[in-house]
């Protein structure tokens, strides 16, 4: 039987994702540091901290009035409404922390918020009933390196981990392999590569710690063969992916999305185009 791989826009082999959480102070220089380098960042945000930081005098955190023109072109997310412990409230306050935030963030930004991020990476079933109750289509937690220590895409998109955190020792070394390594040559794979990584900008408060993820942005940035994506237009991605139907034998593929999705059969990348029938 036929096996296809499943690829990025244009045909790219890999995908770059960032996730940072809290929406403190020195989101600014970051912000500023990936769009320098034409990298897209989900920004998690617990809402009630930034709307406490509206009218202060230097706040911790971006007040609430801020966030739409700061977080341009990078997707905002829910990371609670006062940043709970998740896990340690009954379903109806967990739901009130999930609404809120999703109301507050819909109201101040006039977008659409689907995404999500464990506060303390902490949350239970209840947890996982309250995301989907509020229409939240992903949840990040604060794992990372999980599992196999591939590039893989999540399959859990509600208990999704990343590739490492920002402070990883391994976070060059996965670089390196994620920039030389060819997904294609590996006919075993179900996806082409997919790199996230997760932090706080608080963390950067050294200079050494700013010239370390400056030096990673400028590694990783820039490749032909990597989409940059936020983590909600790479889950809208995937979706689309998944709703591609098949021919019995394989041969027929149909797309009833409006994305042109690429795969790959044999190490050949080729095209479904949104809305199209094609015959392999
Ligand atoms: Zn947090």
């Amino acid at each position: 039987m036929k096996h296809y791989m499943m690829l990025y826009p244009q045909g790219k082999t890999k995908a770059l994702t960032l996730s940072f959480d809290d929406a403190c102070k020195n989101d600014r220089p970051l912000v500023a540091l990936f769009n320098k380098y034409g990298l897209k960042s989900s920004f998690n945000v617990s809402s009630c901290n930034c709307v406490k930081a509206e009218g202060q005098t230097d706040p911790w955190n971006i007040p609430i009035s801020e966030i739409k023109d700061l977080y341009k072109g990078h997707e905002i997310a829910c990371h609670g409404y006062t940043h709970p412990h998740l896990d340690r409230l009954p379903l109806e306050a967990m739901n009130y922390e999930l609404y809120k935030d999703r109301l507050t963030l819909e109201e101040y930004t006039g977008d659409i918020i689907k995404g999500f991020v464990y506060p303390y990476g902490n949350y239970n079933n209840d947890t996982i009933t309250a995301l989907k109750i509020n229409g939240l289509v992903y949840a990040r937690t604060c794992i990372g390196f999980p599992k196999n220590h591939e590039f893989d895409v999540p399959e859990n998109w509600l208990e999704m981990d990343t590739t490492c955190h920002q402070s990883d020792s391994r976070l060059f070394d996965l670089a390196e392999r994620f920039i030389n390594e060819n997904p294609l040559t590996n006919h075993h794979r179900k996806a082409g590569y997919l790199f996230s990584v997760w932090g706080h900008s608080y963390e950067f408060d050294s200079t050494e710690n700013w010239e370390r993820i400056e030096s990673f942005c400028k590694k990783v940035s820039g490749r032909e063969d990597v989409w940059y994506p936020t983590t909600i237009e790479l889950y809208s991605y995937v979706k689309a992916y998944k709703s591609l139907t098949y021919s019995i034998d394989m041969n027929v593929i149909s797309n009833p999305s409006a994305y042109d999705i690429w795969l790959a059969k044999d190490g050949v990348p080729f095209a479904v185009p949104a809305g199209k029938t094609v015959k392999i």
